[in-house]
């Protein structure tokens, strides 16, 4: 099973999101743009996971014991390739979104769990394979959300289309 966990986000939250990607919409000349029920931050990406491990990555999620905390979202960027970018809204940096991730991270790997290990950039992806048509234009209401759970997620491509389905979701403590 392909696994990561994520933060997920009130319906409110996302059409702010959405405003953005919206933004960019009208900029580019091909985008494969993340539809609305795929929008999250992804914590710690696990990939392929047997089915039998799944309950300790829940037990790691357990044992954080992190609070709730308001996350702000203030800028948008891009991940660059040669031939395309992937465009992101960032999450601004927390420490309690930088103390809640190194419990989970570290709850992980006791319990003999691989995670992706690149520096951790925590975002949004609105859209993927952006070539642009013109320089867009985008203007970004900073606004925030308030933090109360993380989710174990479950990735599939079923008829070629991206899912997500959440497994299990830990409440953050307040
Ligand atoms: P697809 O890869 O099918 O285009 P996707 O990237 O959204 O779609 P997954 O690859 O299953 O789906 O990834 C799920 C989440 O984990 C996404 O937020 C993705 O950015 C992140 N992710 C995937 N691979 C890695 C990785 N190697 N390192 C860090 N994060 C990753
Ligand atoms: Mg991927």
């Amino acid at each position: 099973m392909r696994l990561f966990v994520a933060i997920e986000f009130d319906e409110k939250t996302k059409s702010k999101m959405i405003d953005v990607q919206d933004q960019l919409r009208a900029a580019v000349l091909h985008g494969n743009f993340s539809r609305p029920e795929n929008l999250h931050l992804t914590l710690a990406f696990l990939g392929e996971v047997p089915e039998e491990r799944v309950g300790g990555i829940i037990r790691a999620m357990d044992r954080i014991s992190s609070r709730a905390f308001d996350a702000q979202f203030s800028r948008i960027g891009q991940f660059r390739s040669e031939r395309d970018s992937l465009w992101w809204i960032g999450m601004r940096e927390n420490p309690c979104l930088t103390a809640m991730r190194a419990a989970l991270t570290e709850y992980l790997t006791e319990a003999g769990y691989q995670y992706d290990k690149k520096r951790f950039r925590p975002h949004i992806t609105i859209a993927r394979q952006v070539v642009l048509a013109s320089r867009p234009e985008i203007k970004i209401k900073p606004f925030g959300t308030r933090v109360s759970s993380i989710s174990l997620m479950l990735s599939e491509r079923i008829d070629g289309k991206l899912k997500y389905t959440e497994l299990y979701r830990k409440k953050l403590e307040g």
